[in-house]
């Protein structure tokens, strides 16, 4: 595995495993097969509704917990304000069975985000959280949180995949040392990823599959990756990508997919923003 450190100081993997859009019934499993394929940083979030599920197999996997890196995430109506924001933490960590999280992140720029913000700060100042950072912020939402708050996004998890690459947005988190990390690395599959001719010749040269060159691809860009699939065996074929290398003619190929908008939504439209803003996933 292949670590970055983020600026709170610590390590994250990175290459993990995503469980959006797992049910709850099926997570534990999931989860626990993910674990023994050797994937040791999780990704899971508050409204999903399956903390729960990730939290038993942590449990039952007996791993030490040193060794995993676990994220979570704080949905908008559950934190109108700094103290909800911190009944929110603390109801993610008591259903993960968890004494810290590695990393908390808002998940949408949506909302109270400074009252929340604070009340993130505060968790990580404590160690609860031993990393805090955002997701789904555009740069204008970005930097503003930055500049007016005293700490500075570890991450920012956002929308990365071939055909919405966000090079110059991953340079410009660079350059305030927040890591950019990718959701729907595959874009679930839209526009026939797994079946893309580009792709597929590059992974008829690697002897590999779509999937892994895709992977691969985000991983030489230094962007953390998460994956999702039920199949044990994708999660192998998923984690099996450190033993070939993109050449640059190949990365150059891939960068010419870049369509430059987003195949889901935008979180600047004020259709998203009201769609979001009415949707509570934790009742
Ligand atoms: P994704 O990883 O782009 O795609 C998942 C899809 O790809 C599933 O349909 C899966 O099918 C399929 N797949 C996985 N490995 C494959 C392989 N080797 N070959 C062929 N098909 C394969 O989508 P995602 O779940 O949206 O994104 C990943 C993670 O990012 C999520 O689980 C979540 O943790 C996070 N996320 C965050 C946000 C946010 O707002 N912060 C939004 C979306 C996602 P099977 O399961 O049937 O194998």
């Amino acid at each position: 595995m292949q670590y970055v450190t983020l600026n709170a100081g610590i390590e994250m993997p990175i290459l993990g495993f995503g469980v959006y859009q797992i049910s709850p019934e099926q997570t534990e499993q999931a989860v626990s097969d993910a674990l023994a394929a050797g994937y040791r940083l999780l990704d899971t979030a508050a409204a999903y509704g399956n903390e729960e599920a990730v939290g038993r197999a942590i449990k039952s996997s007996g791993i030490p917990r040193g060794e995993l890196f676990v994220t979570t995430k704080l949905w908008i109506q559950d934190a109108p304000a700094q103290d909800n924001t911190r009944r929110a933490f603390e109801t993610s960590l008591s259903k993960l069975h968890l004494d810290y999280v590695d990393l908390y992140l808002m998940h949408q720029p949506y909302g109270d985000v400074y009252g929340q913000w604070r009340a993130m700060e505060a968790v990580n100042r404590e160690g609860l959280a031993k990393a805090i950072g955002v997701s789904n912020f555009y740069p204008d939402r970005l930097l503003d949180l930055i500049f007016n708050n005293e700490i500075t996004p570890a991450v920012n998890q956002i929308e990365t995949h071939p055909f919405f690459q966000r090079a110059a947005y991953q340079d410009l988190m660079g350059e305030h040392g927040v890591q950019h990390q990718s959701w729907g690395g595959f874009a679930e599959g839209r526009n026939d990823l797994f079946t893309h001719p580009v792709l597929t010749e590059i992974g008829k040269a690697h002897g590999t599959s779509v999937a892994q060159v895709v992977l691969r691809w985000l991983i030489q860009r230094g962007i953390v990756t998460i994956p999702k699939t039920v199949s044990p065996d994708r999660m192998a074929q998923n984690l099996n990508v450190f033993d070939f290398e993109l050449t640059d003619d190949q990365m150059a190929a891939i960068a010419t997919l870049d369509t430059g908008t987003s195949l889901f939504f935008d979180h600047r439209d004020p259709e998203m923003v009201a769609f979001f803003s009415k949707r509570r996933p934790n009742g």
